[in-house]
């Protein structure tokens, strides 16, 4: 563990193994095993971490149905929860060097993407739903059954809730789980990604110093086929809630059956980024290498698929590959990083599998191609990488790749462009690029995609709803819709004569 002293995160990553937090207290695995996580830069340990299996499962939903059933923080005066949730948002911005360097370590992305986007988005996520905590409130409803009655609406928390995340914004990620969930009063059980497990034991230090009661919130680190599947499966959880691949997303729903809990799903992409040629086209070239270099390109909402309208085609793709060639590779801890490794070696080779198959079925490369070598040769880095006059039936234009890998598609005019868009199994998001303000409401209409960015790719806020069409999920998650996901509502209809 060669991590520098002066980092404002040394004294946790110090304390190794790290301990499964259950009941408000950090234990060892039931069956002492730990995994190591690594550092995708150098391909070092960074630290070991309790495997946590069925067993601890079990023993973290006891807990958080303990907490639940007691009321301890579903019957706390609103007010008094909301208080809480706020303070958890102030205390993130405190620690934001911590969460920063953190996450930048275990998963390889830019420290200063934290900084700027990771971390303030997190905090931001806990005040919005802070702010709701006071505002869960029903209705009443006019009756035209014969007699008089009064009839409202309670929400009340579900229960007990699982919440399985992936490795690509460790920390963001259980923000946009927890935040809603803990809001409405819910006891939690998270289980964050294998490769990047730390930032979830942070938040839970810190949900522990704004005194969100014991048992309420709940960290096991492990695997997905072991620790992941206890969860889905468990009779006592009431709802799960996941984010990752539409491959295990399948089992997830599978695994729930038994007891129907809830489900919501937020899965993968391949979204359609359109350029028309009437656009601002500087900032569509910018924006649209952001929108797939950003974070390694390992977003679901990626802009993966850049259609360009043929009049502009080869002066974007120039533009493109020439700012993909200028991008600084580098491990994320590194302040002068653009672009760092991706999270793992079996990621890096995923992708490269990708560009190999790009170049087989005759895609032009205009950028990268290739793993990242000289004082970057022991990390994970692949080169971005641009692919130009790339066909619809090629598989770096159906399937999601999960890095920086852009493959760019010309079309003739809107009719063609919306049907190759919408040509997915996915639905998650989409950009379009245009200064006609009709055909800018026609074409974000028209998409089959849960989020639709208008001259502009990427802006997120916890108040705007985000979710898929088809394969890309269930649900929506954040603004008011995560309320629907983490409560049940009751009518109540009481006689009046
Ligand atoms: P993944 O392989 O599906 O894993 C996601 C989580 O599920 C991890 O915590 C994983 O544990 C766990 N898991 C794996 N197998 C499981 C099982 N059988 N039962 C229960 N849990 C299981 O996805 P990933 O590779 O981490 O993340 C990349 C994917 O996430 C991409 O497809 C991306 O598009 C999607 N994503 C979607 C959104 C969205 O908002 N729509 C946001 C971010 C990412 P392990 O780590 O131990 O495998
Ligand atoms: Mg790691």
């Amino acid at each position: 563990m060669a991590v520098a002293e002066s980092l404002a995160v040394a004294p946790f990553l110090r304390s190794s193994p790290k301990k499964l937090f259950i009941g408000g207290r950090w234990v060892e695995a039931a069956s002492g095993k730990t995994f190591a996580t690594l550092d995708p830069s150098n391909g070092e340990v960074l630290a070991q971490v309790a495997e946590g299996d069925r067993e601890d499962v079990d023993r973290a939903v006891k807990s958080a149905r303990a907490s639940f059933e007691s009321g301890s923080w579903r019957d706390l005066p609103p007010a008094e929860r909301a208080r809480i949730l706020w303070k958890v948002g102030d205390i993130i911005e405190e620690r934001a060097a911590e969460f920063a360097e953190l996450d930048s370590l275990d998963n390889g992305k830019p420290i200063n993407e934290m900084l700027f986007f990771d971390v303030p988005v997190t905090a931001a996520t806990f005040r919005y739903y802070a702010g709701w905590v006071t505002k869960l409130g029903g209705v009443t409803t006019p009756i035209s059954f014969p007699g008089r009655y009064l009839n409202y609406t309670l929400r009340e928390p579900v229960g007990v809730v699982a919440q399985i995340i992936p490795w690509n914004f460790p920390l963001m990620m259980a923000a946009w789980k927890v935040a809603p969930a803990l809001a409405c009063g819910n006891s939690v059980i998270l289980k964050p990604a294998e490769q990047t497990p730390l930032s979830a034991l942070l938040l839970a230090e810190v949900l522990q110093q704004a005194e969100v009661p014991p048992g309420v919130f709940n960290v096991i680190t492990g695997f997905g086929e072991t620790a992941g599947a206890a969860l889905a499966e468990h009779a006592d959880v009431d709802k799960i809630a996941f984010t990752g691949s539409t491959e295990v997303g399948k089992l997830i729903v599978k695994a729930s059956v038994g007891n129907l809990k809830r489900v919501s799903l937020e899965l993968g992409g391949k979204s359609p980024n359109i350029v028309f040629s009437d656009a601002d086209l500087d900032r569509a070239a910018s924006s649209a290498h952001l929108g797939i270099f950003f974070n390694q390109g390992e977003v679901c909402t990626a802009g993966s698929r850049l259609y360009v309208q043929e009049k502009v085609y080869d002066q974007m793709l120039g533009s493109l590959a020439s700012t993909a060639k200028e991008l600084v590779l580098g491990p994320g801890i590194d302040p002068m990083t653009q672009m760092g490794p991706l999270v793992s070696e079996e990621q890096m080779k995923r992708v490269l599998g990708y560009i190999d198959s790009g170049k087989k079925e005759g895609a032009t490369l205009t950028a990268g191609g290739a793993r990242a070598g000289g004082a970057l040769a022991r990390g994970y880095f692949v080169q971005p990488t641009v692919f130009a006059q790339v066909d619809g039936a090629m598989k770096i234009a159906r399937e999601e790749i999960f890095g920086p890998v852009l493959a760019a598609i010309p079309f003739t005019d809107e009719d063609d462009l919306i049907a190759k868009a919408n040509d997915s199994v996915y639905g998650l998001a989409a950009g379009v690029w245009t200064n006609d303000v009709k055909r800018a409401h026609r074409v974000a209409h028209a998409l089959k995609a849960g989020v639709v960015w208008v001259n502009c790719y990427g802006p997120t806020d916890p108040a705007a709803p985000w979710g898929g069409y088809k394969q890309s999920g269930w649900a929506r998650e954040l603004g008011p819709n995560a309320l629907d996901l983490y409560t049940e509502v009751k009518s109540v209809m009481m006689d009046l004569s």
